[in-house]
């Protein structure tokens, strides 16, 4: 994973044949951000990319320790995490760059509160933006998959304060007596995380964001920061205060008996979400919209992330015959499926991109501005960086995209 600020250098795309038509000489040029800042394919499905060999020879050399080290600068934000380590994490860890990074955390807009015959919940105790940050904290313990198991995890546990032992023991277990109760509590508990050094996804168990129960239409997201070790959580839909705060701990694309088959088996609960609860034949409605959701958006996002080019806006950019709003009615009908489903595809900065560089293409600043300021809030809440687009929002005209389409429609005496 890279941080916002690291993302791959983008090659500049058709669109800068085009340079020579708009470039002013003394304009600021503003590049309509390119992509996610991160392997999304890593972040659908997270698998251990090391060779067995290196696997086999991580196992041997497992570390325990706190982290981030300690600051005399910040001596309240110690000690917090303990970590099992292998191979070279750690020296790869502190030589990450902004790493330890510090951080306020936000004022508290939640509680963690009983309820009766399920356990404990996370409540709004305001109401909650789209893209606000509800909670940001390191984990009280992480570790890799790959972790020897039992007895180390044990002294992992030992090695925490007696405050966050008995915050780690006091979360929920759902995997039963038969199992460690320090595995089964890491198991049902953690949240995705990953590590420089390790090529897969890591366990992070939290304090307070691990309280978030599922709902397979998720009204907030969770997001890692190696530089800032933190986890955070952000909405993504409007929270009203009193109301509870859920994430996604599965595919949330799946149709509704795969996702309650994975959830009864994994976390031993029967889902019965507003979309798990619908009846069957709006709920087979509902598995069609994911299903059209899971291929718009997902597989945008996986083609955009081999190829790093947006075929569907650049096809349109040069179909001459194609009506200007091809592009912004296809992502409009995927923003009302999501509604829909209450549901926010991982892609959804590329939607935005899309009609931001539509709009631009078309020379209409007031909506590519619109459409910036989207963008900018969903890369906040999922990278905690406005990812280049609060530039494009400011000036829009300054951007390659624009009035691209009237330009070349112009040439042709296409446009009125
Ligand atoms: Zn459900």
């Amino acid at each position: 994973m890279t941080t916002p600020s690291q993302s791959r250098p983008i090659s500049p795309g058709i669109y800068a044949d085009f340079s020579h038509l708009f470039s002013g000489g003394a304009t600021a040029f503003v590049e309509i951000p390119n992509g996610p800042p991160r392997n999304l394919e890593a972040e659908y499905w997270p698998s251990i990319d090391e060779t067995p060999e290196k696997l086999e020879e991580m196992k041997e050399t497992f570390t325990f320790t706190t982290l981030p080290p300690y600051d005399p600068d910040h001596p309240d934000e110690w000690p917090v995490t303990e970590a099992i380590l292998m191979g070279d994490m750690e020296e790869a860890l502190l030589a990450f760059p902004g790493f330890p990074t510090s951080f306020e955390p936000p004022p508290k807009k939640h509680e963690v509160r009983p309820i009766p015959g399920i356990g404990y919940g996370m409540f709004a105790t305001e109401d909650i933006a789209v893209g606000d940050l509800i909670i940001r904290e390191r984990p009280l313990v992480i570790l890799t998959p790959i972790a020897p198991v039992v007895a180390p995890r044990l002294v992992l546990v030992e090695r925490l304060t007696d405050e966050n032992r008995e915050a780690f023991f006091a979360l929920h277990n759902c995997k039963g007596p038969d199992l460690d109760p320090v595995i089964g509590i890491i198991n049902t508990n953690a949240v995705h995380a990953t590590l420089p050094g390790f090529k897969g996804p890591c366990a992070a168990v939290c304090k307070e964001i691990s309280r978030a129960n599922h709902s397979c239409s998720p009204n907030a997201l969770f997001s890692w920061d190696i530089a800032s070790f933190s986890e955070s959580l952000h909405a993504i839909w409007p929270i009203a205060k009193g109301e509870q705060i859920y994430v996604c701990y599965g595919d949330q694309y799946a149709p509704r008996d795969t996702r309650r088959e994975f959830l009864l088996r994994r976390y031993k609960f029967h889902c019965k979400c507003y979309s798990c609860g619908l009846p069957d034949a709006d709920s087979r409605r509902s598995d069609t919209r994911r299903a059209i959701l899971e291929k718009s958006t997902r597989q945008d996002a996986i083609d955009f992330a081999k190829t790093y080019s947006d075929t569907v806006v650049h096809k349109w950019l040069h179909d001459l015959s194609a009506p200007d709003d091809a592009v912004i009615k296809r992502c409009k009908a995927l923003f009302k499926m999501m509604g829909d489903e209450r549901l926010l595809g991982y892609s959804l900065w590329l939607q935005y991109q899309r009609i931001c560089a539509v709009y631009c293409a078309l020379g209409d600043a007031e909506n590519a501005r619109e459409w910036a300021q989207k963008a900018a809030a969903w890369s906040r809440s999922r990278y905690h960086d406005d990812c280049g687009w609060d530039a494009v929002a400011r000036a829009p005209q300054n951007t390659a995209w624009w009035t691209l389409r009237v330009l070349l429609k112009k040439a042709m005496n296409m446009w009125p």
